[in-house]
């Protein structure tokens, strides 16, 4: 599987819209790698993690073709995941030339915002009917889509919502998609995380030094994570480990977090960083 890093922030961006803190101030100076729109992750070319409101400029910046896109599978229903409204663009009336259904899954908030989204006035007279199936998810359903395997896996996140991290698999190869959770996951979902090798790990690290009681991670809980799957087994050096979804409230800079990384092994996201497995 190839995976692209489309977008590597949290909800804010990075730099922030209105925010002149340090971490900020440095991305605007410098620009490249510390520039980060909302977390988005493209797998082969046809699966996408989150739908955030910075999908159409990920497909306008990596000169992407999202008409081959057949699945897009949601984590939650918070902004930086999940803009709904422009899901009335795959209809035929402005998608020409691009046949057959796209598959969204979510849980029962994505559910809501998306028939809220596409049920405003303006997009009555076109349908999502014969482009969009939206397919409910419920924790630890497993579900075959357009030729992967996959696991919804309950996260520690907002607990207003069924939030849902995922096992993705193909081709023999596993990846585990952390974004967005906590640390303090059930037992049960510590379990199915940890029931086979893993080819990748995608990790959420928005709180970088900092840490906080579950909902997000930081660098602490990431090394605590790696610890404990590989004492599972169900990691080693050959797994690919991503530190992704970052905040500027984490307090260091995409230099710095990418240092952290390389002297443990792993990789620290970037916009359009792309892997494969
Ligand atoms: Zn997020
Ligand atoms: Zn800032
Ligand atoms: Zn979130």
């Amino acid at each position: 599987m190839k995976l692209k890093y489309l977008g590597t922030a949290a909800a804010e961006g990075w730099p922030a819209l209105f925010c002149n803190c340090e971490v900020c101030t440095n991305a605007r100076k410098v620009g490249g790698k510390e520039l980060r729109t909302r977390t988005q992750t493209l797998i082969n070319d046809d699966l996408l993690m989150d739908f955030p409101p910075d999908t159409y400029m990920h497909a306008v910046r990596s000169g992407l073709n999202f008409s081959k896109v057949k699945s897009v599978v949601v984590t939650h229903s918070h902004m930086d995941h999940w803009f709904p409204v422009d899901m009335i663009h795959r209809h035929e009336h402005f998608a020409h030339n691009t046949p057959g259904m796209l598959q969204v899954y979510g849980n029962e908030a994505v559910e809501k915002s998306y028939y809220e989204a596409i049920s405003i006035d303006r997009f009555k007279v076109h349908p999502l009917d014969e482009a969009v199936k939206f397919n409910l998810l419920k924790p630890f359903d497993k579900f075959e889509t357009n030729g992967y395997t996959i696991t919804a896996i309950p996260a520690d996140h907002d607990k207003r919502e069924n939030c849902l991290v995922y096992l993705v698999e193909k081709d023999g190869k596993t990846i585990f998609y952390g974004h967005d959770t906590g640390i303090k996951m059930s037992e049960e979902a510590w379990a199915a995380i940890s029931a086979k090798h893993l080819d990748l790990i995608t990790l959420d690290c928005t709180m970088g030094l900092k840490r906080i009681d579950g909902y997000h991670m930081g660098l602490a809980d990431i090394e605590e994570v790696v610890e404990r799957l590989t004492k599972a087994g169900a990691i080693d050096d050959s797994t690919v480990k991503v530190i992704n979804h970052f905040s500027h409230n984490g307090g260091l800079n995409h230099e710095q977090l990418d240092a952290w990384a390389k002297e443990r092994g792993m990789l620290c996201a970037y916009d359009e960083m792309e892997v494969e497995i």
